[in-house]
C-alpha cells in the first residue's frame, strides 16, 4: 500500500509526482545490485517494493533488510525451504516458487517491473509485467529472443489503443546498445530510419586466431575486457552469441527488418549503438560502460536525473576504434541474423540451445567453439512454425534443451 511519503513531488518523478514502485525480478545478480544502486540514489522518486532470486538467498535477506519491500520472492523452493529467514523485515511478504513473480507483476502496488532474470526463466513474469500494462524495464534480452513475435503483436495493439498512447513507450530496453538506440532514435522519424548499428566490444578473444579458440578454457571466457556481467551473458559476450541475441531483439523490440541492422566492433564500449538516418547522418549515443545508465534511464523514463552512473572523462584522451565483425571466427552472428529474419519459433529454439550449451561448456563437457555448431544443428533440426503460441515457444525451448544433451553426449 502507497505510504505517506510516496506523494512528496520529487523533480521528474512520474506524471502524478509520486514514487514510481518497482520489482527488480533477479536483484541478486549483476543487473540487479546496479538497480538497486540506482534507486538508493533516486532520492525517493523510485521505491523498491519486490525482489527476487533464485539463489545467494542471504544477500536477498540482506537486500531486504535494507530496502524493506512488499515482497520477497525466492524462486528456488528448495533453496527457500533450506534458508532460515531470520532477518526479514516486519511487513515483507515472503513468496516462494516461480508462480510469485507474476503475481508481483500482475500486482496493482507495482508500478514497473526491471526484467532482470537471467534467460528464459525470465520470460513468464516479463509477459505478465507487459499484459497488466506495466512499465518494464528489460534486461531480460531472452524474451524478446524467444517471444519477439508475441511481444511485437502486443505492443502493436498498445499502439492502436488511443486511449493510452504513453502505453506503446512501457517496454524500455535495458541492454546498453538498445538503450542508446532508443535514445537515437528520437533524432528523427522511424520513416527517416536507415539503419541500426549495434556496436560489440568484440569479447576477450576479439584479435585470436581462429585455432585458438578451441583451446579456450572457461577461464578465459569468463575475463570480459570491458563489462562485469554474470556468468552467462559473459560466455555469450565471448562467442559473440550475445551480439547475435541483441540483433533478434533489435529487430522486435524496434519493429526493424534484420537487413537493417548491422554490427560493428567498437572494443572501447564507449559508442554503446548508433541511429544512421536516411540523410547520412549518425547519431551515438556514449558513456563509460556501467549499466547504472541505461538502468536509470529505463526506470525513470522520460526523466532524466542526476544518478550514480560513472561518467566519461573529459580532461583525458580518448580514442574510439571500429572494426567490421568476423564472421568467420565468430559463427554466432550469422546464426542472429538468420533468426531475426526467419522470426517464428527460430528464436526460442536459438535461445534454448544456447542456454543449455553454454551451460556444458561452463560445466566442462563441451569445447568452446562446439557452442555454435550445436546451435546451428538443433535449429536446423526444429519444426519451424511461423506463428507459435506461447505454449509453442516453452514445448520447444524444452525440446532444445534436451537435444543439447543429446547432442553432448552423442
Ligand atoms: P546474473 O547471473 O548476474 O543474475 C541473474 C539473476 O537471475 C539472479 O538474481 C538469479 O538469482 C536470478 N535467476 C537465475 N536463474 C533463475 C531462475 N531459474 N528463475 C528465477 N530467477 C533466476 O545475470 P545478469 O548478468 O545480471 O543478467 C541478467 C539479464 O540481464 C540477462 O538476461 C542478461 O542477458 C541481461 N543483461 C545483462 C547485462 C549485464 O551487464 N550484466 C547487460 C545487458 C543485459
Ligand atoms: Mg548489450
Amino acid at each position: 500500500m502507497p505510504t505517506p511519503d510516496d506523494n512528496l513531488a520529487f523533480a521528474g518523478n512520474s506524471p502524478a509526482g509520486k514514487a514510481r514502485h518497482v520489482a527488480v525480478f533477479g536483484s541478486t545478480g549483476s543487473i540487479g545490485r546496479n538497480a538497486l544502486e540506482v534507486i538508493r540514489a533516486s532520492k525517493g522518486a523510485l521505491r523498491l517494493t519486490a525482489i527476487s532470486a533464485h539463489s545467494r538467498l542471504s544477500l536477498l535477506e540482506e537486500q531486504a533488510r535494507e530496502f524493506r519491500p512488499r515482497y520477497v520472492i525466492a524462486t528456488d523452493e528448495q533453496e527457500a525451504a533450506e534458508h532460515a529467514w531470520q532477518g526479514l523485515p516486519k511487513g515483507t511478504q515472503l513468496l516462494v516458487g516461480s508462480e510469485g513473480l507474476e503475481t508481483v507483476a500482475r500486482s496493482e502496488e507495482i508500478d514497473a517491473v526491471l526484467a532482470a532474470i537471467v534467460g528464459s526463466a525470465g520470460l513468464q513474469s516479463t509477459l505478465a509485467a507487459l499484459e497488466s500494462n506495466k512499465r518494464v524495464a528489460l534486461a531480460n534480452k531472452e524474451t524478446l529472443v524467444m517471444a519477439g513475435p508475441l511481444v511485437r503483436k502486443m505492443l502493436d495493439d498498445d499502439i492502436t489503443d488511443e486511449s493510452n498512447p504513453a502505453k506503446s513507450e512501457r517496454l524500455l530496453p535495458v541492454d546498453s546498445e538498445h538503450s542508446a538506440v532508443f535514445q537515437s532514435l528520437g533524432c528523427g522519424r522511424r520513416d527517416e530510419v536507415a539503419r541500426i548499428v549495434l556496436t560489440a566490444s568484440g569479447g576477450p578473444f576479439r584479435t585470436w586466431p581462429q585455432e585458438q579458440l578451441a583451446q579456450v578454457t572457461v577461464d578465459e571466457a569468463l575475463a570480459h575486457p570491458t563489462w562485469e556481467m554474470g556468468p552467462k551473458i559473459t560466455i555469450d559476450s565471448a562467442t559473440m552469441m550475445n551480439k547475435a541475441l541483441e540483433v533478434i531483439e533489435a529487430r522486435w523490440l524496434f519493429d526493424i527488418p534484420a537487413e537493417q541492422i548491422k554490427v560493428m566492433i567498437h572494443p572501447q564500449s564507449t559508442i554503446h549503438s548508433m541511429v544512421e538516418f536516411v540523410d547520412g547522418s549518425v547519431v551515438a549515443q556514449l558513456g563509460p560502460p556501467d549499466m547504472k545508465l541505461p538502468i536509470q534511464y529505463a526506470l525513470q523514463y522520460p526523466n532524466r536525473m542526476p544518478g550514480v552512473a560513472q561518467r566519461l572523462d573529459w580532461t583525458a584522451s580518448h580514442s574510439l576504434t571500429f572494426e567490421p565483425a568476423d564472421f568467420d571466427r565468430f559463427p554466432a552472428l550469422e546464426l542472429g541474423f538468420e533468426c531475426a529474419r526467419a522470426g517464428g519459433t527460430s528464436g526460442a529454439v536459438l535461445n534454448a540451445a544456447n542456454e543449455a550449451a553454454v551451460q556444458s561448456f561452463l560445466d566442462g563437457e563441451l569445447h568452446f567453439t562446439e557452442i555454435v555448431p550445436a546451435c546451428r544443428s538443433i535449429l536446423e533440426a526444429h519444426n519451424y512454425e511461423a506463428n507459435p503460441t506461447l505454449d509453442d515457444l516453452i514445448e520447444l525451448d524444452r525440446w532444445a534443451r534436451q537435444e543439447v544433451i543429446t547432442w553432448v553426449f552423442a
